[in-house]
């Protein structure tokens, strides 16, 4: 795919949805923090209804600490893999508590130390709470980046250098939250909505449909 394609490509995007947020509900760095944890193999809804109780008690690191491994595992057990997140969780509070002044700390070498956090999560919150142009790729933009050619690769790491280089620099602080709502909306896993797809003429995937399917 050529630049001026992606110029085009982003422009449409900017176009239809100006400022697109995270679909995670949270109130602090800390909350998103948690929040994303919880999101990795769960769906975002499923990480808002559990998260809608939970930060209602515990939206401090202390607090979450006093709920203790049972507590917490109340409010998320609706949650896949809720047992090593509780873990993780609970340790991510204690470091945060003895290393970082119960603050999310901004450097991406420290996120990524933390329990439970890995380069996608230290992308998200670096992008969503503290305005770095990063590139959380996770299944959906590294779908969409791939069929569409935006951005190449046969792993997240290289989905996201692509993205990063190819990205026009004016769109990349957002270019995350599209691709990923793109993903999850029209360009779907098992049958993409091409009919209704804003950059249908500009995507480059070979096997595009003709037909909607009838469910997202
Ligand atoms: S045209 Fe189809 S394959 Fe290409 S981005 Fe749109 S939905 Fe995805």
């Amino acid at each position: 795919m050529n630049a001026k394609t992606r110029q085009i490509i982003f422009e449409r995007f900017r176009t239809a949805n100006p400022s697109p947020k995270t679909e995670l509900i949270y109130h602090s760095d800390f909350e998103l923090l948690i929040a994303v944890i919880l999101s990795a193999q769960a769906t975002d809804r499923s990480v808002n209804q559990a998260t809608a109780t939970l930060f209602s008690v515990a939206n401090t690191p202390a607090d979450m600490l006093k709920l203790g491994t049972e507590g917490l595992k109340q409010h998320i057990r609706t949650i896949g893999l809720y047992n090593a997140k509780t873990k993780n969780i609970l340790e991510t509070c204690n470091r945060l508590i003895s290393e970082y002044g119960g603050q999310v700390p901004r450097e991406r070498k420290a996120l990524e130390s933390l329990p439970g956090v890995g380069r996608k999560t230290a992308n998200v919150v670096l992008n969503t709470a503290f305005g770095e142009p990063t590139m959380a790729v996770d299944t959906h933009i590294f779908r969409v980046a791939n069929r569409t050619r935006i951005a190449e690769g046969k792993t997240p790491l290289a989905v996201e250098q692509q993205l990063l280089r190819h990205v026009p620099k004016n769109y990349l602080m957002n270019a995350h939250h599209w691709l990923i709502l793109h993903g999850r909306y029209v360009c779907t896993a098992r049958k993409p909505h091409c009919p209704r797809c804003l950059i249908a003429d500009l995507c480059e995937f070979n096997d595009k449909t003709t037909d909607s399917p009838t469910t997202i």
